[in-house]
């Protein structure tokens, strides 16, 4: 291809994809295949010759397009919604055709330095004090993996990634029953094991683990000679939305000088919101990592995972290595692929950039309040619906509730919706039950997508039960 039809193609595509957008709430939000549909219809060969733009596109939209998910669907009110705003999937247009390679300063300084401003911003915009600086990565699950292999190094006072771990008794890592289970993964490949990451029960309204169960716990750890070395924290876990009492839990790392993450991944995004940060992240400062996804909620594309750190140099004691080839010279310059674990890096940072300059601030936080506003709404009138129950109440823009019936009536009614395909949503767990869970964070959705649930969710139980 030449950059003639390159840009004959990428005019197209840029229509394609604004018509694409406009047409969504035409489409079903779920896909409407079935397994192996798609496969069937490509060739079990490559081609050995070359084939026309005209052929491949047509192709995509026959075969591709119908098995496609439409995560951008404004009433896609599942999982946690990954957006992707059009100033960002500008951004990325350019980011893919410069396609720098951002492992060091040096191999695109713009890319480092634009980097860092973005951190800064968000720094400034969620509330955490100066001096954090911070690195973004390809998902809050590598971030998180970071600063568990931070944790190791520290407690073995660096000496893990030389020596190994044989030998080195068990390392205990702790949060609240309600994590990720990136969290547990982490704890997997970094060595610690599933079987040293101790779960704490979560109580209260926002089902947050106890100080004092923490505090019990490394007590009994250090009596049975293990090594606690390190606490993570969560603000809006996945199932239900979870969030810890932050100052609590720090208090708690700070008197047994433990090094603390903090899962964010979907809720960070509303600290941007005086009044949310002020309720959920009124005691965050301290925590020496942070990871929250710009790719959920806030709005820019996948991926874009922003770590905090309120002392970098830990991280970097992990990770960072420099071979020869990598060796730069002259003045010290910020390479942050010395505080990843992959070494080739992407600019997201445009992405940023161009989606907070886009909308400022004010416009990212309106969306926020106004999908927790409307998420409230369409709670309460699911409430008086005959025999529904709420099951856990609105976290921001999450909550979770049951139909009448057993665990299998509630997988029925959400498969029967996401057949019908006018919303999707997924089921979870809670207290050993099955429940269903609603979340709003689309973009682009309005107040009427959002209600329409209401309808929906109505109409497909009445053909059910
Ligand atoms: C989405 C999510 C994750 C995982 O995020 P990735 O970027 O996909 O790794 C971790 N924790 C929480 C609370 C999440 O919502």
């Amino acid at each position: 291809m030449d950059w003639d039809e390159y840009a004959h193609w990428g005019k197209k595509i840029a229509d394609w994809s604004a018509e694409y957008h406009k047409g969504l709430r035409d489409q079903p939000v779920r896909a409407q295949t079935a397994y192996g549909e798609i496969a069937a219809q490509l060739p079990k060969a490559p081609p050995e010759g070359g084939e026309q733009m005209e052929a491949i596109m047509a192709d995509f939209e026959d075969i591709v397009m119908p098995g496609i998910s439409h995560w951008q669907h404004p009433r896609f009110f599942a999982y946690f919604n990954s957006n992707a705003a059009a100033p960002s999937m500008l951004a990325e247009l350019l980011v893919t055709t410069i396609a720098a390679q951002c492992m060091l300063w040096q191999t695109s300084p713009a890319a480092t330095e634009v980097e860092g401003v973005m951190i800064d911003w968000l720094r400034q915009a969620m509330g955490l004090q100066e001096g954090y600086t911070g690195v973004i990565q390809d998902s809050a699950s590598s971030a998180t993996l970071s600063a568990v292999l931070t944790m190791r190094e520290r407690a073995l006072g660096y000496t893990g990634n030389q020596d190994g771990l044989n030998g080195k008794g068990n390392l205990r890592i702790y949060c609240s029953e309600q994590v990720h289970s990136s969290i547990d993964r982490a704890c997997w490949v970094a060595g610690i094991g599933q079987a040293n990451l101790v779960k704490i029960a979560g109580t209260g309204e926002r089902f947050s683990m106890a100080a004092d169960a923490l505090q019990a716990a490394i007590d009994a750890d250090r009596a049975a000679g293990h090594t606690p070395a390190g606490i993570i924290a969560i603000t809006g876990g996945t199932g239900i939305g979870a969030c810890d009492d932050l100052g609590a839990i720090l208090r708690v790392a700070q008197a047994e000088d433990l090094y603390t993450h903090l899962d964010a991944a979907w809720a960070g995004a509303a600290m941007i919101v005086p009044e949310f940060q002020q309720d959920f992240w009124a005691d965050v400062n301290g925590y020496d990592s942070i990871v929250f996804n710009p790719h959920k909620w806030l709005g820019a594309n996948f991926d874009c995972s922003v770590q905090f750190l309120r002392d970098a140099q830990p991280q970097l004691n992990t990770l960072k290595i420099e071979p020869e080839y990598l060796k730069t010279t002259g003045e010290t310059v910020v390479n942050y692929s010395e505080w990843t674990i992959p070494l080739g890096r992407r600019f997201r940072a445009l992405k940023l950039w161009f989606l907070i300059r886009s909308y400022g601030l004010e416009g990212l936080r309106t969306r926020i309040r106004n999908h927790v506003l409307w998420a409230g709404e369409l709670c309460d009138a699911l409430r008086g619906l005959d025999g529904f129950e709420i099951v856990t109440e609105p976290i921001l823009s999450l909550f979770s509730f049951r139909c009448p019936g057993d665990d299998d009536m509630q997988q029925r009614l959400v498969d029967a919706i996401n057949d019908d395909g006018r919303i999707y949503i997924t089921q979870g767990a809670f207290d050993g039950r099955k429940i269903i869970r609603f979340t709003v964070g689309q973009f682009d959705t309005t107040r009427d997508d959002v209600m329409m649930a209401h309808s929906v969710i109505e109409e497909v139980w009445e053909t059910l039960s």
